[in-house]
């Protein structure tokens, strides 16, 4: 019962899902993208494939790669149970009734390897009572595993073991999901819809009460539930469309029932216009209406007081501006005592919610730590409860009893600060010490000798002074072993453009061409030191070229990755023509022939494991799937990191040449491409296919660039860029 025997081998590495509706399939698609074999099973081998096929084709997409799906093996109930004996792990995701889920415990008891986990991802109903009837073993590693909606999205898992769960089986999954399965794990109690759906689902209903009471509009109060409050920009009324009116019905229901205790319970009886809406079958975003509704290309809203749909309007709160721009914390603080629409709403909706927060703690969760990291993993939410608690002036809502989060440490339950456990695998960048900031990067030191360059621009912009100047650092000695990264929200969005459009106002092409031969030489400086990048969000262009250029990159799984120059008019001229050369040269001549394609078109990848797939990153470079292990990873392959050669270049066999003419031909009858896009295709060529070394193509590179900035319709492009953030294809 430990966590080595869970990842063991073919044991750990199978698991099964059964149940192949919305969670089911998102959960088993979610399992083969990190590498497990699933086996996934729902009654009958038609159901299975009817809830395969529908999350296979799921928006947003649950796989990163359309192969992954091959590692799914479907079957039945009915026939495949025996298939239960090779898996270390089995999820069970069917419908929510008590019975169904326990006669299907009782089937595959006898089935499961003695040491296999079984857990349910049920969402509220009682942990402890699906396990009555199963044998003390069975019992001992039996837990609730409730994934969000959807798995690959939504990092936050509760963990709910009962009270005959064995406390190493506790430990071993704790660290099995988040090692392996890519969650942020928050222990729940086996309370009635535990933690998320319990204080969650509430505050979904009071906005709607207090909407209704107030006479407020949709657009108003997701205007003040929004960004503003430290939310998603759904707010409330939107938010009720994505997860659907009936499920938030059933849930409630449910809580109703099994919380008749609990004195805050009446506000999931349902407001006046959620009954309408549900009556009417216009249960949100999966029936096309429900708070909103699109037709054509407009938006309308359901009105609150006449019920019927109206055109969108955005909402006027003029407070909502004003205090917009201050942080998150002083914002609650004035908003709470606005004398205006905000201000009323906040103090019938938030403060209420909060004392209901209060209310529940001790009976739901462990501590205030995890109630208010379900709501920030869970929700989207930038604060949870008890941290909204400590912004607030105290006796602003008559519970506050905090500060509940003091420097490293949260005050218990019985009103003792503990300290918050560390948690390094988890540290963001930012709290590491700075040791030097230059400006356009910043040092910061990770520990056993790796030092972070931290890109310091707006979204990792790299210009000419920035290259510079890590073209210094990398040649002063001064770093042994680094992490190359940003302190932006991406690692980079690629060279700055208006350095381009100037130069090429001015005739300036050598400069332009001494850019390039920087930017291709700090590439090759960053492979000479042992070290690693640590990409995110974006990684475009220029930014690409430097993380090609370090000895290994990691990369988040969902950051989007890619060489989009020939929406600008160019061609990646820092060496990443050259990089993706070498990287694709070992598939064969009419991947190269593929590689031109995507380039003169300036196609990017929306996940690392796509990139991969199309030679924009390494087979070398690490997916790192955990949305917040990044850094902790990356740190670690520095640790471990040698310094690379320059790229091998190898001769190619077969008439890449002639393809990639034909490729262009044929996108260009079929109109896909310009004739401009098709002058980048044979720039792309040039390197592709003519170069005879790897210096040799920097060389041709920079040439191509070069020529193609003297281009018109390249500068068109740029400026259109630079000016409407959208490409020109002309
Ligand atoms: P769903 O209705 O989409 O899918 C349920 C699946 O169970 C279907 O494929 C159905 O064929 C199968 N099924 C029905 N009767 C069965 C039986 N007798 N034996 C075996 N399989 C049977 O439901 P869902 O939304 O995927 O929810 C599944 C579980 O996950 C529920 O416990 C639910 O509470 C929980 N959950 C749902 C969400 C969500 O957002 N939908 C989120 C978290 C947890």
């Amino acid at each position: 019962m430990d966590f080595e025997r869970i990842c063991e081998g073919d044991f750990g590495r199978k698991v099964c899902v059964i149940g192949a509706g919305t969670m089911g399939g998102g959960i088993a698609l979610h399992l083969a993208n990190l590498g497990f074999e699933v086996t996934l099973l729902d009654l009958t081998p038609q159901s299975a494939r009817e809830g395969f096929d529908r999350a296979k084709s799921a928006s947003p997409p649950h796989l990163y790669l359309p192969q992954n799906e091959s590692r799914v093996r479907l079957g039945s109930i009915e026939a495949d149970l025996e298939w239960l004996a090779e898996v270390g792990w089995v999820c069970e995701a069917v419908v929510e009734k008590l019975d169904i889920k326990r006669d299907l415990f009782e089937r595959i008891e006898p089935l499961i390897a003695p040491d296999a986990y079984v857990t349910t991802n049920t969402s509220g109903l009682e942990i402890s009572l699906l396990a009555e009837g199963r044998s003390e073993a069975f019992r001992s590693k039996f837990m609730g595993t409730h994934f969000f909606n959807p798995p690959r999205y939504l990092k936050l898992l509760e963990l709910i073991p009962t009270k005959e769960t064995d406390p190493r089986a506790i430990t071993a999954m704790t660290r099995f999901l988040e090692e392996r399965v890519a969650r942020r794990v928050v222990p729940a109690k086996d309370t009635p819809g535990f933690i998320a759906n319990r204080f969650g689902m509430w505050c979904m209903y009071k906005a709607v009460h207090i909407a209704e009471r107030l006479g407020l509009s949709v657009e108003a109060v997701d205007a003040i539930t929004g960004p503003f409050l430290g939310r998603p920009r759904s707010g409330s009324f939107r938010l009720n469309d994505i997860v659907g009116l009936d499920i938030m019905q059933d849930i409630a229901g449910n809580l109703i029932a099994r919380c008749p205790d609990d004195p805050f319970i009446g506000v999931l009886q349902a407001p006046e216009s959620l009954s309408y809406l549900i009556s009417k079958g216009w249960i949100g975003g999966k029936v096309g209406q429900g708070f909103y509704r699109r037709e054509g290309k407009e938006f309308l809203s359901f009105d609150l007081g006449t019920k019927a749909y109206r055109q969108r309007q955005e909402s006027e709160l003029s407070s909502l501006g004003d205090l917009g721009k201050l942080p998150l914390t002083e914002r609650l603080r004035e908003a709470i005592e606005l004398r205006d629409e905000v201000g009323e709403f906040l103090r019938l909706y938030l403060i209420p919610a909060l004392e209901y927060a209060q209310y529940l703690k001790a009976e739901i969760s462990h501590d205030h730590l995890s109630f208010d990291r379900v709501m920030q993993w869970g929700f989207a939410w930038e604060l949870g409860p008890f941290g909204m608690l400590d912004c607030l002036k105290s006796g602003a809502t008559g519970v506050n009893e905090g500060p509940f989060f003091q420097e490293g440490r949260q005050l218990d339950f019985a009103g003792k600060y503990v300290s918050i456990p560390e948690e390094p695998e988890y540290k963001s960048l930012q709290s590491f010490s700075v040791l030097e900031d230059a400006g356009l990067y910043r040092l910061r030191d990770l520990g056993e000798g790796v030092t972070a360059i931290s890109l310091a621009t707006k979204m990792g912009t790299i210009s000419p002074d920035l290259v510079n100047a890590l073209g210094e650092l990398m040649t002063s000695g001064k770093v042994e072993r680094y992490v190359l990264t940003s302190e932006a929200k991406c690692f980079s969005a690629g060279f700055d453009l208006n350095f381009f459009r100037e130069k090429i106002e001015q005739e300036d092409w050598e400069g332009i061409d001494r850019a390039l031969t920087e930017l291709q030489q700090l590439s090759l400086l960053l492979g000479q030191t042992p070290g690693c990048a640590a990409v995110f969000r974006y990684c475009f262009g220029a930014g690409l070229e430097l993380a090609l250029g370090c000895p290994v990159a990691a990369v988040d799984a969902e950051c989007q990755v890619g060489f989009p120059e020939a929406r600008v008019g160019l061609l990646p001229g820092g060496g990443g023509t050259a990089r993706a050369r070498c990287i694709a040269q070992v598939h064969g001549t009419q991947e190269i022939a593929k590689l031109a394609g995507r380039m003169m078109l300036g196609v990017v990848q929306n996940n690392a494991d796509a990139a991969r797939a199309e030679y924009a990153l390494r087979d070398t470079d690490v997916t790192v799937y955990h949305p917040d292990r990044l850094l902790f990873e990356a740190i670690a392959l520095a640790r471990s990191a040698e310094p690379i050669a320059t790229p091998e270049w190898r001769a190619l066999e077969g008439p890449v040449a002639g393809m990639i003419d034909s490729a262009k031909s044929q996108k260009r009858a079929a109109g896909e491409i310009s004739e401009h896009d098709e002058r980048i295709g044979d720039k792309v060529k040039s390197v592709l296919a003519r170069a005879t070394s790897f210096e040799d193509a920097l060389d041709r590179e920079r040439d191509a660039f070069v020529e193609l900035c003297r281009n018109a319709l390249t500068f068109a492009r740029i400026q259109h860029m630079l000016a409407t953030g959208k490409p020109l294809r002309n």
